[in-house]
């Protein structure tokens, strides 16, 4: 599969891309189309980004197949037949290798190659990329498409090595197939990823004890097979479902918009409302109300009646109140899609402990102690989620103008300009960085809307003969301030999410995504386009830095 040979320290590009997820794949198809040498490094055995790594029972996508797919493809969204409403990870994965066997990328990508760094030489405005291996290649441009969630985060939980059976962490998971049949399964952590898998594991366990902290607002997802009518009526459709998703909607998800507040409503209109979108499914519960990530007490309304449902579908009572969330706004936290998730806790091998009243005392070589009490497992699962967003750029020493580390800059947390650049660091893309739409959108719809952007700006710069480009300081302070004050704005920074860096210790409090949204996010970075890249320096070469006039 991994197909590549390695480069030598001779090895020039015209761009590096970091990464062969969705955002790295679709990022080569395009510098192939501009004539640009370029070369993707990335870590994996093979392509898919997230959906390479993510490969715990249960895992699968919380937005619909037929709008989490690429869009730039006409044959590709013709001929490819997704079998579920969400599909399965083993089929997005199929699906990135598809579109890799199809566009013939794989020959233009180094797989089981990590990225130690880059560095920025202003004498030549060069970038040097040392490879995991010692290599060096050089290239004018980098790409970070490095992905938003792909830095696993484990959890400094004591006593962790010495726990004689098997940890998974849900976001590294083994390639081979793990079976807990018959096995005491203990669960850490109970966001996205847990409420994917604690159902599936719950069949095969003996015994799955689940350690919650903070509970989660959960939708059902409803998946259900995808009717051959269904999958036709989204191909005939296409162009207008796709424009739609880039031009009107906010997360880049086609739905039905509401046009009022939850208490526009009366109680009874309002209920119906919310039992629509609940017997629907999926993430759109949040799109029934206009004000819902506005105004606290129509969120109410929406949490409230969420945790009806929990209440209706928990047997125990007491096990209801536990996994009712009562400390954040819904929708603050990435809201959870499940498959028979609450469900799960009526089953007689099922109990959950509640960490806050009492937290972990220890991992033992036998199990979990917490409150005092002896928790025996043959397993533990971590799902305890990544250091979001900034994780994996961090992890590579990147170097930009008089040296400067990108971490450094970075230190109290993410600077970008339009999520696209950071300032001093010239010809260094991010695909989806702090600062842009991406985590609180479709993915896919953000990476295309990043790619298409970059492919268009390194045409522009060639048919100019531009050598450098970089965010200037003044326009990078002043959309960092509107990204915070956008978010400000909101019920989000109420919730300590991973959002703000919440979940990992020591990490800057800052909102790092755009919660402007995907068309007006869109209509902004066209403008700063057309406006010659306003906001951002130029050099041409061999000249002075000087502001473009393009
Ligand atoms: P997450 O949302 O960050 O959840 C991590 C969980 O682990 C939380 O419940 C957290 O509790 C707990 N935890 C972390 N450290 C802990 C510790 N030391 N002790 C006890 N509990 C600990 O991570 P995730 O579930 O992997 O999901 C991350 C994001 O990935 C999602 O929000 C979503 O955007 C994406 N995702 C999407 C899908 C999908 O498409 N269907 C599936 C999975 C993930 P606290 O809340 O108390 O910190």
């Amino acid at each position: 599969m991994a197909a590549s040979q390695s480069h030598s320290a001779s090895d020039a590009y015209d761009v590096v891309v970091v990464g062969a997820g969705f955002a790295g794949m679709y990022m080569l198809h395009r510098l192939r189309g501009l004539g640009l040498k370029a070369r993707v490094y990335e870590q994996g055995g093979d392509v898919g980004g997230t959906w390479y790594w993510n490969r715990y029972p249960g895992a699968r996508c919380d937005v619909e197949s037929m709008q989490y797919s690429y869009s730039w493809s006409d044959e590709l969204q013709q001929e490819w037949d997704w079998s579920e409403r969400y599909a399965p990870q083993p089929e997005i994965l199929r699906y990135a290798g598809h579109v890799a066997d199809r566009f013939d990328l794989r020959k233009d990508i180094q797989f089981d190659t990590r990225v130690a760094s880059a560095v920025f030489d202003e004498r030549d405005n060069r970038w040097t990329v040392t490879l995991g291996d010692g290599a060096d290649v050089r290239a004018r441009f980098v790409i970070l498409a490095t992905g938003c969630l792909s830095n696993a985060k484990m959890p400094d939980l004591p006593g962790l090595s010495d726990f004689a059976g098997q940890i998974y962490h849900t976001g590294h998971w083994p390639h081979d197939a793990v079976d807990f049949t018959g096995l005491k399964v203990g669960v850490v952590g109970t966001g996205s990823s847990a409420i994917q898998s604690i159902p599936v594991i719950a069949e095969q366990a003996s015994q799955l004890t689940v350690f919650q902290r903070t509970a989660n607002f959960s939708v059902p997802a409803r998946n259900a097979a995808l009717t051959p009518d269904e999958r036709q009526s989204f191909r005939d459709n296409y162009p207008e479902i796709r424009r739609k998703a880039r031009e009107e909607m906010k997360n880049g998800i086609v739905q039905e918009l509401p046009d009022k507040g939850a208490h526009d409503d009366s109680d009874d209109a309002r209920r119906d409302k919310y039992h629509a979108r609940w017997t629907r499914g999926g993430l759109t519960f949040m799109g029934a109300y206009n004000n819902l990530s506005l105004d606290k007490a129509a969120n109410d309304t929406a949490a409230d009646f969420i945790r009806e449902r929990i209440a209706e579908i928990v047997a125990d009572p007491e096990t209801a109140k536990l996994l009712q969330p009562d400390d954040h706004p819904v929708g603050s936290k990435r809201i959870c899609v499940d498959t028979d998730y609450y469900a799960a806790f009526n089953r007689d091998n099922v109990r959950l402990v509640n960490l806050r009243a009492n937290p972990i005392e220890t991992i033992t070589a036998t199990g979990l102690r917490s409150g005092g009490v002896d928790y025996p497992l043959d397993a533990l699962v971590l799902a305890t989620g990544f250091d979001a967003m900034t994780g994996s750029v961090a992890k590579i020493d990147i170097r930009g103008r008089d040296g400067t580390a990108l971490n450094a800059k970075w230190s109290a947390g993410p600077r970008t300009y339009l999520g696209l650049m950071s300032a001093g660091f010239p010809n260094l893309f991010l695909i989806t960085g702090p600062g842009s739409p991406s985590v609180l959108s479709n993915m896919i719809v953000a990476i295309e809307q990043h790619v298409d952007w970059i492919s268009d700006c390194l045409a522009a710069m060639r048919d100019r003969g531009l050598e450098t480009m970089e965010a200037d300081v003044a326009a990078e302070d002043d959309w960092v301030a509107h990204v915070n004050e956008v978010a400000q704005g909101t019920l989000y920074p109420q919730a300590n999410s991973w959002y703000m860096g919440a979940n990992v210790p020591g990490k800057p409090r800052i909102f790092m995504p755009y919660i402007g949204g995907i068309p007006v996010y869109g209509q902004k970075i066209k403008d700063v386009a057309a406006n010659g890249y306003e906001g951002f320096v130029m050099t041409g070469a061999a000249t002075e830095k000087k502001r473009a006039a393009m």
